[in-house]
């Protein structure tokens, strides 16, 4: 086999078929700048979605004899054997280069495996004929070259051209290359930075005006980079709160530093607001407790940040609702202090604050509670038992008590407050898993609630709320109200109208992108799904090795848009299927789904 590397801006490409497959050729074609004409009856509606726009050019119907013969590269990618054949026929006969979906035989040339940090590109490759080897070395290779390489690569670019402009004879030329090399690639960790301009002008000898000026630091440039510039060994850590678990109460800052992280620590009750769409290569450290699993030890959770910040990888350590509330993020920071490695904190929201927004319990009302107490019952201080004052909390009447780990002690609390003079009438509630779909509030009065909680089987994480504000909730319930809550849909393709249209209606959304990412899973995996919306038969392709995971579960109805995606889930063995109209919008697909009703 021979490699070579095309180029193919303004080249006409053929893709005959229009399902999964097909589009991710398509999209690689167009990410090269070709021409590409797309032929077949049925079109996924992303490629529907781009012949619109004017990206590529669409024909609605069967492959026709011949027709490959005019392109320069022609990919057969339909789901129908015979059919590929004939165009691999076809375009050989013409001396066109095609290539066959799943169908080696039938292909004039293969597409390696590639790992891509533009313009660098790493392909692998075994002649079609070990796949599940390259897949792997794919993933080897796309975790051990960091994204600096894009960067390193355009940088050895601009170098280039500089040694190039000053007309050197080729020893001269090829000494500085390698001075250049030797200073930025860190050979055994396969690391690579970006040059500074004063040493790229030591190494071409040439004295330049921005001489021993260190170029602007960039956002984009890698951690890696700014530490070998800077002369620092260790990367910086992000304490960041995750909100109290539904993904969208993350703020805008944690999103940023999770995207930019080389790893991420995360608790259980963070995992379902981490991005379906962090990249592949991020490392996931889960410290929470899991089925089966003790929790990690908080020293090991410290000494494992302190290693990867040593390691110079930049770390999120991400924590449920506020870092600072309950979440020993105060004992983490002091070690990562103690130990030289810079920190900062980024605030989530506490869950109690978002479990009683969504329990429609305002905290404070005006006329009615002008303090808050955050508590846990859970605690004691130096050993001396439980040190929050119940006696002096009952007689403040003005107040909300949130009580966070509160299931175990609430019989104990109760008892207390009223003991200390509380009236036992005063509304009280225990929210379960608040701002997520398994959502479950439990309202009563102080004396009843413990009992409530126990008869409605409420477990952790849930939080108890005492005050005159919990009196609101039958008005304020805006969350329980709505049509979808208690769905939690995966639905392919990543956000959409669609997805915010049902997002509106109450369910709860993994909107995952193509294809599935490891966080995308640890964000499934958070809580058992009950349905799953299809697009087309390459989404229910895309999904279908996923489904032996964990959050699959309890047989989550398939919602499919079309006969055709419908008919391909039946034929994979999904469960539970069940058809509705292609072309349905989201608010009639919310009700479908609130009442279950659907073609056979
Ligand atoms: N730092 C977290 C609290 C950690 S302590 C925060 O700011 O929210 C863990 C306790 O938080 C749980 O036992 C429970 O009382 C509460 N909690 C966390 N997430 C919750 C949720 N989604 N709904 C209700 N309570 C929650």
């Amino acid at each position: 086999m021979f490699p070579a590397m095309l180029h193919l801006t303004g080249k006409c490409c053929l893709v005959v078929g229009a399902g999964g497959v097909a589009l991710r050729k398509v999209q690689g074609l167009m990410a090269e700048g070709a021409r590409v004409h797309v032929v077949a009856p049925e079109v996924v509606p992303q490629l529907e979605t781009l012949a619109e726009c004017g990206q590529i050019t669409l024909a609605r119907r069967a492959y026709r004899s011949s027709e490959a013969a005019d392109y320069v590269l022609v990919f057969a990618a339909t789901n129908r054997r015979e059919v590929n054949r004939k165009v691999f026929e076809d375009a050989s006969r013409a001396g066109v280069w095609v290539n066959s979906a799943d169908d080696p035989e039938h292909c004039s040339f293969h597409l390696p495996a590639r790992v891509q940090r533009n313009p660098l590109q790493i392909a692998i490759a075994s002649g079609g004929e070990v796949p599940f080897a390259v897949r792997r070395l794919r993933q080897l290779l796309e975790q051990r070259f960091g994204p600096e390489w894009g960067e390193w690569i355009e940088a050895a670019s601009r170098f280039r051209s500089r040694v190039l402009g000053m007309g050197v004879d080729a020893v001269e030329r090829e000494a500085c290359f390698s001075r250049f090399f030797d200073a930025t690639v860190d050979r055994e960790r396969l690391s690579a930075r970006v040059p500074t301009e004063s040493e790229q002008a030591e190494w071409t000898g040439v004295k330049t005006a921005g001489e021993g000026r260190a170029e602007e630091p960039s956002r984009q440039r890698s951690a890696a980079g700014q530490r070998e510039r800077t002369g620092e060994r260790v990367a910086p850590v992000s304490l960041v709160g995750a909100g109290p678990g539904c993904a969208g109460l993350l703020t805008l800052r944690g999103r940023e530093r999770l995207m930019e992280a080389d790893a991420v620590v995360y608790d259980r009750l963070a995992a379902s607001a981490l991005p379906c769409d962090l990249p592949p290569q991020t490392e996931l450290h889960c410290v929470g407790k899991t089925p089966g699993r003790h929790p990690v030890p908080q020293e090991e959770i410290t000494a494992l940040l302190v290693r990867l910040a040593r390691e110079g990888k930049r770390t999120v350590r991400l924590k449920g609702g506020d870092p600072y509330v309950f979440g020993r993020g105060g004992e983490e920071a002091e070690t990562l202090h103690a130990e030289g490695i810079p920190f900062e904190v980024v605030p989530g929201v506490s869950s109690g604050f978002g479990a009683t927004a969504w329990a429609g319990i305002p905290v404070t009302h005006r006329g009615e509670a002008v303090r808050v107490t955050l508590l846990t019952a859970h605690e004691c201080i130096k050993r001396k038992g439980p040190q929050v004052r119940w006696d002096l909390l009952a007689q403040d009447p003005h107040s909300t008590l949130v009580g966070y780990m509160g299931v175990a002690t609430l019989p104990q609390v109760a008892k207390s407050l009223i003991a200390g003079g509380m009236d036992p009438a005063t509304p009280a509630a225990m929210i379960e898993r608040g701002t997520v779909a398994t959502q479950r509030t439990v309202i009563s009065t102080l004396d009843d609630l413990p009992e409530a909680v126990i008869r409605e089987g409420l477990q952790a994480p849930a939080l108890f709320v005492i005050g005159p504000t919990v009196g609101h909730a039958d008005v304020l319930n805006w969350f329980d109200a709505l049509p979808l809550a208690g769905e939690r849909l995966v639905v392919p393709g990543g956000a959409s109208e669609l997805t915010r249209d049902l997002e509106a209606a109450g369910a709860e959304i993994v909107a995952v992108h193509p294809p599935v990412s490891p966080a995308a899973r640890v964000v499934i995996a958070a809580a058992p799904l009950t349905g799953c919306v299809l697009r087309s038969p390459a989404e229910v392709e895309m999904l279908d090795e996923e489904r032996q995971a964990s959050g699959w579960e309890r047989d989550p109805v398939t919602w499919c848009l079309g006969g055709e995606t419908a008919e391909r889930a039946r034929k994979l063995g999904w469960q539970q299927v069940r058809q509705v109209d292609e072309g349905i919008g989201g608010p009639e697909l919310a009700d479908v789904i609130r009442g279950r009703e659907y073609a056979a």
